[in-house]
């Protein structure tokens, strides 16, 4: 893996070059839809001739391809979107391109973002880079794959219910998801608005680190963003975490489970505090998820239409044919399927019995985790029950598929920071994370334990 100090002091065009051989060079894994060869090069160029400075100056990066960039196609891996080229940048993006980084490329996704092992692509399945006949991880796997194979030092992904944190487990690498509005979602495709997160995925936490302070902050054109509060810290004050006990029952992987108790003997080592919790609410935290997000799914992608975005069906010969031949052939099975579970979670009959309900259960789950850290500074566990699955394993079996968010959802709910670190052990030889979810707006200090503790 290379970090971003790699590509700092150096010929920002032979960086460049570099990043985009890498990334010639690993076409077999497929996690790339995209190269912005043209537009980096010019980039760089400026770089080197110092008319761009900053903190990533002539840094490369890549950013997964529902982030909306200038200079190449903005897909969300998705037949709609395969040809669309964005008018405008994400802030995201935006800032970072401020310090002098350079995106190269859009990395491969579940369509929409809707997956847990980026099969879900309209452009086939990302590898991953410890095994090609597994999965990546999802939904932002190519990212995950392009930071694991040293092609660039960080990539952009975006975490709803875990697409940062479980890819980042699967293949190696650190994952940051921040709280909820830390960093601004404009520019960003939308897939569920109240849980949608910007985050990073590097080799290092320090690398994080700066990704993050540089991409959060206030953006007027998202108004969830939250002030400014992220302020990298050099040394980590946590005394006591604990680790939550539902995270480690027998229905998780013994290897995995013992990954997480390694990485907590070391923290003990450390001299710190390592108590227990229960959160009996994380039981309803997988419904709970897949009745509120496809719900906000099935509202944010009702602007795919075939008139206002996207591919229009040839065959359509009348209005309603351009809307329904569209989505048809512009959605993915697993699209459409959270669409008519989030359309009848919401219809009026349902609505009380569901809709309402699942927000219900999801405060209840708030409340847990809040009572947790009066007592915890932080709350860990593994990131997901298995290491990463035979691509087409359970592809055919979408419950199968969305147990494998089970320790992801729960953060996501209640819009806490947490993030995926390797635990520095392996299971069935290929290596997992440990997660550590922190109370809102605790990510500077999340960070600064994960850094200690690695
Ligand atoms: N795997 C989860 C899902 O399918 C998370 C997706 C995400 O975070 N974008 O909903």
């Amino acid at each position: 893996m290379v970090m971003i100090s790699d590509f700092l002091g150096t010929s920002a065009v032979e960086n460049v070059k570099k990043a985009l051989s890498a990334a010639r060079e690993n076409e077999s894994f497929n996690a790339l839809i995209s190269l912005s060869e043209t537009r980096a090069l010019e980039r760089a160029q400026k770089v080197d001739a110092g008319e761009i400075t900053g903190r990533l100056a002539g840094v490369p990066f890549i950013a997964k391809d529902n982030f909306l960039t200038l200079g190449d196609t903005t897909t969300v891996a998705s037949d709609f979107l395969k040809n669309f080229e964005a008018p405008i940048q994400a802030t995201a993006i935006e800032k970072l391109e401020t310090e002098g980084a350079i995106c190269i490329g859009k990395a491969n996704l579940d369509a929409f973002a809707h997956g847990g092992s980026t099969e879900n692509s309209a452009f086939g399945p990302t590898k991953n880079a410890h095994d090609e006949t597994r999965v990546a991880g999802g939904s932002s796997g190519g990212s995950a794959v392009v930071v694991a194979l040293g092609i660039v030092p960080f990539a952009l992904g975006t975490d709803t219910g875990g697409s940062i944190r479980q890819p980042a487990s699967f293949n190696g690498v650190v994952g940051v998801k921040p709280t909820y509005g830390t960093v601004s979602r404009f520019g960003v495709v939308a897939m569920a608005s109240s849980t949608d997160t910007i985050g990073v995925l590097s080799s290092t936490v320090d690398d994080a680190e700066l990704v993050m302070d540089i991409m959060s902050g206030r953006d007027s054109r998202d108004m969830t963003t939250l002030p400014d509060f992220f302020a990298p810290k050099q040394e980590s004050q946590t005394k006591r975490v604990a680790v939550i006990k539902e995270f480690m029952s027998d229905a998780v992987n013994p290897e995995v489970r013992k990954a997480t108790e390694v990485y907590v003997e070391a923290l003990k080592a450390q001299g710190v505090e390592v108590g227990e919790v229960s959160l009996p609410m994380l039981a309803y935290a997988l419904p709970t998820y897949y009745i509120v997000v496809p719900a906000e799914i099935s509202s944010n992608l009702a602007r795919y239409d075939g008139v206002r975005y996207g591919a229009r069906s040839p065959e359509a010969s009348s209005l309603d044919e351009v809307y329904g031949l569209s989505r048809e052939a512009g959605f993915m099975a697993e699209n459409k399927r959270r669409i008519i579970i989030g359309s009848y979670v919401l219809s009026s009959g349902y609505f009380d019995a569901y809709y309402l309900k699942a927000q219900k259960a999801r405060t209840l789950l708030i409340n847990e985790f809040n009572k947790a850290f009066e007592s915890y500074d932080f709350l860990i566990g593994p990131v997901a029950p298995d290491p990463a699955f035979k691509i087409g394993e359970n592809s055919d079996d979408p419950v199968k598929m969305y147990m494998a968010d089970i320790m992801t959802v729960p953060a996501s709910l209640a819009g806490l920071p947490a993030v995926s670190i390797p635990a520095g052990a392996t299971s069935e030889g290929l290596p997992v994370g440990v997660q550590i979810i922190g109370q809102r707006q605790s990510d500077a200090e999340l960070l600064a334990f994960a850094k200690r503790s690695v």
